[in-house]
């Protein structure tokens, strides 16, 4: 497996595989065919299907100004549901084109060769392995990955960790309508400050948490920065659970970076056994993951021991399975936003099951992420980030 490092990217909103992805093989291209006077870009699939409404043409051309960008939605015959075939031309004639994929968590894949350059870190693939590895060694989760990363890690983390603290502090603080046309409003700082009477220390913290992850959800939205985690869809609920603990419950910055960290395997196990791709597989594979990731992160924290860590991630991951991508307007907000915030409240619950009853677990990590591959690659295409089924077809029927 490759570094947790690229799990991890900072970057605008609001989708990581339409429009980081699209910014870095914009990127690439340029750089390829620097002498080209023109470039086009066509997109096919669910890049074409939602990439007016997550931004798409703005990115690249933000990294290839003035490109011209066509959205194909007849082919259907594609190698992958998020293809853009690049074009550069020179005196209008055709001197290069490349077929590029973008396949999540703003990675990038070319036809023929691989355009992300990072090495391969872990000799380990599956979650399994890694279990047995630090049982034979004695050693936590985060210790394994330090020892696995090189000496940049912790720095790399802490810049992470520091935009994560600013997406939630800026989204806390903005108010008004978000971009599209769909009218919704911001509410992370109506829910920070908008306490019941006798509100009990359980609600209390719900709603904060929840304030937490709309905040970045919607600094997403507005197509601000944030860190996908493991994707901008996906990306407050991660950031909302650890700033609760740290800011509200005083864990210290070290204890949170190295839950990150763990988080961080999580999301590398599923993106390289799986995918984390809603057009590929689903919501399941962007919040599921998420989910996933910050429930295994939060049970390190706590200091429970690795089968508590992976069953916190099985159950957050199992019962996410089948959760389909409609964005209603091929925006990243209804249900996106909500869904992160309930994917947060959701990853509390796995880690108090998972405390107790994980001597009586039946599923592994592994299973279950296997389990969510397959059922996203059987879903039908309509609820694979194409705005064509769920809340996205029945809101314009409206
Ligand atoms: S529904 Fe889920 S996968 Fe689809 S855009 Fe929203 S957060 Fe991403």
């Amino acid at each position: 497996m490759k570094s947790i490092k690229s799990v991890f990217k900072i970057g605008n909103g609001p989708s990581s595989s339409h429009t980081v992805g699209p910014y870095r093989a914009a990127q690439y291209f340029g750089r390829r065919y620097p002498q080209a006077d023109a470039y086009r870009v066509t997109l096919f699939g669910s890049l074409a299907f939602t990439g007016e409404g997550h931004g798409t043409g703005k990115a690249i051309c933000a990294a290839l100004p003035g490109t011209e960008v066509v959205y194909n939605r007849n082919e259907t015959n594609l190698p992958h549901p998020n293809t853009m075939l690049f074009t550069a031309l020179k005196e209008g004639k055709e001197i290069g084109s490349s077929r590029i994929f973008s396949i999540g968590g703003g990675a990038i894949r070319g036809e023929t060769e691989a355009l992300d350059e990072d090495r391969e870190v872990y000799p380990q693939k599956y979650f399994s392995e890694i279990v047995n590895l630090c049982r034979e060694r004695g050693i936590s989760l985060a210790h394994y990955i330090a020892r696995s990363e090189d000496a940049s890690l912790r720095e790399d983390l802490k810049t992470v960790w520091a935009a994560m603290q600013d997406s939630v502090r800026r989204g806390l603080a903005a108010q008004g309508e978000l971009p599209g046309g769909l009218g919704v409003a911001r509410k992370a700082k109506l829910l920070y400050e908008k306490r019941c009477y006798n509100e009990s220390a359980d609600v209390a913290m719900n709603r904060v948490i929840a304030a937490y992850a709309y905040a970045v959800s919607e600094e997403n939205a507005d197509e601000h920065v944030v860190v996908t985690a493991p994707t901008c869809g996906s990306c407050g609920v991660l950031p909302a659970v650890l700033y609760y603990m740290q800011t509200d419950r005083g864990f210290p910055e070290a204890e949170i970076l190295d839950a990150l960290a763990v988080a961080g395997i999580i999301g590398n196990v599923i993106r390289t056994n799986a995918s984390i791709s809603g057009a590929e597989c689903g919501c399941q594979a962007e919040i599921g993951s998420a989910c996933s990731m910050t429930a295994a992160a939060l049970a390190s924290l706590y200091g429970l021991n690795i089968d508590q860590i992976e069953y916190a991630a099985e159950i957050a991951m199992e019962h996410n399975l089948g959760l389909t991508c409609d964005p209603v307007n091929g925006l990243v907000q209804i249900p996106c936003i909500e869904r992160n915030a309930v994917a947060a409240m959701r990853a509390i619950s796995s880690v108090n099951l998972s405390r107790f009853l994980y001597e009586t677990r039946k599923i592994s990590f592994d299973e279950v992420v296997d389990t969510m591959y397959r059922t996203g690659k059987d879903m039908n295409e309509k609820y694979r980030e194409t705005s064509h089924g769920g809340l996205a077809s029945i809101y314009r029927n409206q």
